[in-house]
């Protein structure tokens, strides 16, 4: 593990340039039009320590969708309300297919396989409906304070054009609803959920909020306990079995770390008594992770050494 990070800048900066070219043997998201126009030839990186530094390179600051990585903290959300009823709603393996795949939920009986499938964060984004009087104000809200940032917001073109191409996630919500597995009225579940993914925030955001998963549950500038220890372990644990969806055998392979992405082109990664990487860069691969980020993430862990097997 690295101690001296005095050369950081540099490195991400290195890292980010050798690998940017790469964007081009990848896709820009066009399922959700507005994610579509973002221009492919962007990306940047920023590493945030447990002990205070935040380093970035690139376009590190630029706020960008964050989409599924949103998922990550509805869940932290759900878990604190709800405990461990939560998993009698959702289970916590592999899915094995695409992120907003329907046929095994129908198979499993409207239970989702994890929280950071669509199907799971639909599942998530009921119960934060159910138990919070406004719960995209309390999710907006937990985002600002996590990154000590009020002026975080929901990119507002980006959920309309959401709601209107939404019809899988809505068939995901209403199959669910079929196996009584979903208590809100649907339109308000798909509405948080988009809500959710719409939030728009930069890498040295997304890092700088997401410190407390590398640190037990507690968010280490402020000391503020976020999580329990023991949820902690199991974001980081789901994290690293399916947050890279159907390339999470792979990325546990050849990088080593609890990650998540978002169709949006974001990458966090989890190093745990460390910090939080998170990589950006708009083209996708086939498996709905962005190329360059894949590989940004993968040679920073590298150069530091930093992997949790
Ligand atoms: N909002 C996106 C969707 O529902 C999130 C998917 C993702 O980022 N992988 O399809």
């Amino acid at each position: 593990m690295i101690k001296d990070i005095s050369d950081l800048k540099a490195k991400l900066e290195h890292i980010l340039i050798s690998n940017q070219g790469c964007f081009k043997s990848g896709k820009v998201a066009n399922y959700i039009p507005a994610l579509a126009e973002v221009p492919g030839d962007l990306a940047g990186v920023a590493v945030a320590t447990i002990d205070g530094k935040l380093v970035s390179a690139g376009n590190g600051d630029l706020p960008f969708s964050i989409q599924s990585i949103s998922k990550v903290f509805g869940l932290v959300l759900a878990m604190n309300r709800l405990g461990d009823e939560l998993w009698q709603r959702v289970h916590m393996e592999p899915s094995g297919q695409p992120f907003n795949s329907i046929i095994q939920l129908e198979w499993e009986k409207g239970i989702p396989r994890n929280p950071v499938i669509n199907a799971g964060a639909l599942l998530v984004s009921d119960v934060l409906v159910s138990h919070y009087s406004a719960s995209k104000l309390s999710f907006v809200n937990f985002m600002r304070t996590l990154a000590n940032d009020d002026s975080i917001h929901i990119d507002h073109a980006v959920y309309e054009s959401e709601l209107e191409h939404g019809s899988r996630n809505a068939a995901l919500a209403y199959l669910m609803k079929s196996f009584g597995n979903i208590e809100a009225p649907i339109p308000e579940v798909l509405s948080h959920y988009f809500t959710q993914c719409s939030v728009a925030m930069s890498c040295e955001q997304l890092a700088r909020s997401l410190l407390f998963l590398a640190n037990k549950g507690k968010d280490p500038i402020n000391n503020q306990t976020i999580c329990s220890r023991k949820d902690t372990h199991r974001v980081n644990a789901i994290l690293s079995t399916s947050g890279m969806y159907d390339q999470s055998g792979e990325f546990a392979f050849s990088v080593g770390l609890p990650a998540k992405s978002g169709v949006g082109g974001g990458i966090v990664a989890i190093v745990p008594n460390y910090g939080v990487i998170c990589a950006w860069s708009p083209p996708l691969n086939e498996f709905g992770n962005s190329v360059v980020g894949m590989k940004v993430v993968a040679n920073i862990a590298e150069e530091l050494g930093l992997s949790i097997y």
